[in-house]
């Protein structure tokens, strides 16, 4: 069973993947009006992981006693000026999770809640990938995106990214 401090954090964290899953569907979007289809599948494969990940949340809270209560989801910003916002706005969502994962791991941790804990190491290796992944494709950008044909090469290399189910199970 878990306890009431955890189980909040974890319904907190339910809603915050899904707010990441809604949030790069916007990016899929925006991406996919401005003609960088590669962009938009790579973020769209990154919904499937988000939506994944709240599931994941999910499933640990019932498997361990807990009842998920859903919360309303944040409608995120849809505006932007040009592709490398959308990266950066990336990174700094990436480092917000990380954090959030990392305060959940912390309060496992006083409340001597090592199973939790266990759960929780494979989200703090995720989010060390999701960090590089999106850290990368700032690199890739600064250096690919102000010359069209690299761009396109750049952007046709992002459609090969498929999406892959989640090595936890539970
Ligand atoms: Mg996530």
């Amino acid at each position: 069973m878990l306890n009431d401090k955890i189980t909040e954090l974890i319904n907190t964290q339910i809603n915050r993947e899904f707010y990441s899953a809604y949030l790069y569907l916007g990016f899929s979007t925006w991406f996919e009006d401005t003609g960088l289809t590669g962009f938009a599948n790579w973020y769209n494969v990154q919904v499937q992981e988000e939506r994944d990940h709240a599931m994941l949340f999910l499933k640990y809270l019932q498997n361990n006693g807990g009842r998920p209560s859903l919360q309303t989801i944040e409608c995120p910003k849809q505006n932007f000026e040009n592709p490398r916002q959308l990266l950066e706005a990336t990174m700094e969502h990436e480092k917000y999770v990380t954090r959030l994962i990392h305060d959940i791991y912390n309060t496992a941790f006083e409340e001597k809640d090592f199973r939790t804990m266990q759960f929780l190491d494979w989200f703090v290796k995720e989010q060390g990938e999701e960090e590089k992944n999106a850290e990368d494709l700032i690199k890739r950008w600064d250096l690919f995106g102000g010359d069209p044909k690299s761009l396109y090469m750049l952007d046709n290399e992002l459609t090969s990214r498929i999406y892959t189910a989640p090595s936890l199970v539970l």
